[in-house]
């Protein structure tokens, strides 16, 4: 299945966090967008491997994803090398993305730079045409390289390169966040209370968003870092 965009995420609920409301804008606008989770979030203090897998799969329904699958990768402990690249090259590869969103390029937890980094060097190396990888029937894979890759933002502020407008879709975005259930502030619950527990993090989840659409003039907004330059063939695309 081939996608237009493939985003790549350490944990899931990153990716709903970072950039739910372009997912979503993306996917009212007739794109195929799908999602691939390193790691399973069995490391997370509240919730479990089973619960995330059901609020994964309950987010990517109100996102509208194509696809959703997770490598399995060790939570906290995947490393951006050769085997876990192939991993991810793989995947790449079968799903063919014009363009590639990835984790924050630094932040709180050490998974998220390692994934941005592990993401951005699979994507240059998916288009080398000597790895060789096999698809899950044995049959060997196309080299692809993506047009683009986008970096999320996360915990920490990044000053963004680009900003998407995701206004109409911000109800969206906090439903899927709030699928993950375990994770986010839930009154009924008696987990054990976690940085991102605290009805203070949906605060600033929000704010963030807020802030970022104020910088181009519209309600909700939700920020990307890219390693190259941004292309466009009219300035008159812009907002
Ligand atoms: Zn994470």
């Amino acid at each position: 299945m081939k996608l237009d965009i493939l985003v790549l995420a350490a944990h899931p609920d990153d990716a709903e966090l970072g950039c739910g409301g372009t997912i979503a804008i993306h996917v009212k606008m007739g794109h195929k967008v799908g999602m691939v989770d390193f790691t399973r979030g069995e490391l997370g203090t509240r919730g479990t491997i089973e619960t995330r897998a059901s609020e994964a799969a309950e987010s990517s329904k109100i996102l509208g994803l194509c696809v959703r699958e997770n490598l399995g990768l060790p939570d906290g402990f995947f490393k951006n090398d050769r085997e876990h690249q192939l991993a991810v090259i793989q995947a790449i590869r079968r799903y063919q993305p014009d363009v590639v969103l990835a984790n924050a390029i630094y932040d709180r937890h050490s998974d998220h730079g390692k994934g941005a980094s592990l993401a951005n060097d699979s994507c240059f190396l998916s288009g080398l045409a000597k790895i060789e990888t096999k698809d899950e029937n044995g049959k060997k894979q196309e080299a692809w390289r993506p047009k683009a890759v986008y970096h999320y933002i996360q915990s920490l502020f990044i000053e963004p390169d680009l900003v998407v407008d995701i206004t109409t879709q911000w109800e969206t975005k906090i439903q899927s966040v709030k699928a993950y259930k375990t994770q986010f502030f839930d009154p009924s619950s008696s987990g054990p209370q976690t940085y991102i527990s605290s009805p203070d993090f949906l605060r600033m989840v929000e704010s963030r968003a807020i802030e970022l659409g104020h910088a181009i003039g519209v309600k909700y907004g939700e920020g990307f870092t890219v390693r190259r330059y941004l292309g466009v063939k009219s300035l008159l695309d812009l907002i």
